[in-house]
């Protein structure tokens, strides 16, 4: 099933002429649970990884061995989304709860040194065929990201992200057992198996990077907007509040996506320039902890519609990076220069 965002509830540009300035495509992922394959683009999925290719370590001294058991989170996933589905009302029985009560974080790898190398997880696979917004370095086609399930590395103690481009062509033996950590820091940091519905949309620039005058514009017809309720003395049930803005209706949509700009609602804009040639990075791709949020529902696909409110189906990847959002930025003049983090 192809994922559909709605039309803009207004014309942004009819609006703001200005804001033809401030105009860029990306591709929204929508990734949704489910058993992707090993030539699909997917989070979580099987990778297109060579048999004879080292697979990548974190190598950074940490503590490994304290944390929850991989296991016990996927484990922990599927009965709790077993049981609401059956369930929607009451979730796990008091049967599974107990099990649920014995899963808990600890020492469960105790041999594993700090300087112990660990497999980093694979974490989102994407093929430039299926993305239009996925731009790497020419004449290659897959991209692999990959990171340490420990929110613990440099000095912002934070995520180790690997980017790996490949030509998918050159993969011929491929690597079917993928070695995977024992534990892991946050049970947050391991990203549920998702298959992709991507679509390419366009966005406006954060409302914070857009020239003072047109700030302006957009805050005096919010303001309005603001009045003309009031005056209408509209009234929305329970959770149903919801005022139209630039920032959650017009600018940047919510969730997983490839390209676009970055939202900066938590800190001030911040410059990411590229640590190699100084220019101004991009975001490549953005990690989100939801696909939508009340703060959102303009973006929430036609599709979905039935389930907005469904336990669970805003975050069918269950990560939580940040306080809900990472970005990787990368260098617009030459791809393979490093890659850089950022956090909202
Ligand atoms: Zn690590
Ligand atoms: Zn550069």
């Amino acid at each position: 099933m192809t994922r559909t965002t709605p039309e803009r509830p207004v014309a942004p540009l009819g609006l703001f002429p200005e804001l033809s300035g401030y105009r860029r495509t990306g591709t929204r992922l929508h990734p949704r649970k489910g058993n992707p394959e090993l030539h699909e683009s997917s989070v979580a999925g099987p990778f297109l990884w060579p048999a004879d290719e080292p697979w990548p370590m974190c190598q950074a001294v940490h503590e490994k061995g304290r944390g929850h058991r991989l296991a016990h989170v996927r484990l922990r996933r599927r009965i709790l989304d077993d049981a609401w589905r059956r369930d929607p009302q009451r979730g796990p029985s008091d049967e599974e709860r107990e099990i649920l009560a014995g899963l808990q974080p600890g020492l469960h790898a105790p041999d594993l040194r700090d300087t112990d190398p660990i497999p980093m997880l694979a974490a989102a696979q994407l093929y430039s065929r299926d993305i239009p917004d996925l731009t790497g370095p020419e004449g290659y086609d897959l991209l692999q990201i990959l990171w340490c399930p420990f929110e613990v590395h440099g000095p912002a103690r934070t995520m180790d992200v690997m980017v790996n481009w490949r030509r998918s062509r050159d993969v011929t033996d491929v690597l079917t057992d993928t070695p995977e950590p024992a534990v892991v820091g946050r049970a947050e940091c391991v990203p549920s198996p998702c298959v992709l519905h991507p679509e390419q949309i366009t966005e406006h620039e954060y409302v914070g990077l857009l020239s003072d005058a047109l700030q302006e514009r957009i805050e005096a017809w919010e303001e309005e907007l603001l009045e003309v309720a009031e005056e209408n003395e509209e009234e929305y049930a329970p959770g149903e509040e919801y005022e139209l803005t630039y920032q959650h209706d017009l600018s940047i949509p919510p969730g997983w996506k490839v390209g676009g700009f970055a939202s900066w609602h938590l800190t001030d804009p911040a410059r990411v320039d590229c640590s190699s040639c100084d220019t101004l990075m991009r975001p490549l791709l953005t990690i989100a902890d939801r696909e939508w949020d009340l703060g959102s529902l303009s973006w929430v696909p036609i599709e979905d519609r039935q389930v907005i409110r469904t336990m669970g189906a805003s975050a069918p990847t269950d990560v939580y990076l940040g306080h809900g959002l990472m970005r990787i930025f990368t260098c617009p003049t030459d791809p393979t220069h490093p890659h850089r983090l950022s956090f909202q």
